[in-house]
């Protein structure tokens, strides 16, 4: 049972991610990873073991932005190494993607996908998602004036192909 976090506003968001991930950490977990919004990539920052192993990576390599995710993760496919820690990427980066649960159709969607170029680098079952949303976004039109829309509409076709569980309770603190 591992968690979830996210910041968008107008503080740090790194800070406010290892927060929320050491309030998480009663819920179990193997790893951690945060990936924070630069101009034009994301930043991410996995480790092995505890929070303060992740903190004190960020402490050295500072991830600087006002929008992020962070995870904490029970691996289910494969061990629990760094590659295997959650944010992954999707597509050529412009996709980052925290998972909680178990994708039960990924190999299927695994195979597809690896025939399309996309290239994996983990074991895990969660990066099919990140490059189901990637593939998904190529085929998805923009919608006039509402820019938002067509990511929102990639990951809805992108959801309907999985199978299995990725969902999780919701909580959200205004600062
Ligand atoms: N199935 C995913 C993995 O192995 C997510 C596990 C979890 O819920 O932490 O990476």
């Amino acid at each position: 049972m591992c968690g979830i976090v996210g910041y968008v506003g107008s503080s740090d968001a790194c800070s406010f991610l290892i927060d929320g991930l050491r309030r998480l950490e009663y819920r179990g977990y193997d790893s951690s990873g945060v990936a924070i919004q630069a101009e034009d990539r994301f930043d991410v920052t996995r480790s092995v073991g505890r929070i303060d192993s992740l903190a004190g990576q960020l402490e050295k390599t500072p991830a600087r932005g006002c929008l992020g995710i962070g995870h904490t993760s029970w691996a289910t496919h494969g061990p629990a190494t760094e590659a295997n820690a959650h944010p992954h990427f999707g597509g050529d980066g412009e996709i980052v993607l925290v998972h909680n649960g178990v994708i039960e159709n990924f190999q299927v969607l695994k195979s597809e996908l690896i025939k399309k170029g996309y290239r994996f680098h983990s074991d895990t079952d969660s990066e099919v998602v990140a490059h189901l949303i990637a593939e998904s976004l190529k085929h998805t039109p923009e919608v006039a004036d509402q820019p938002n829309l067509r990511f929102l509409n990639a990951v809805q076709a992108a959801v309907r192909q999985l199978r299995g569980t990725y969902r999780s309770e919701e909580h959200t603190s205004e600062l």
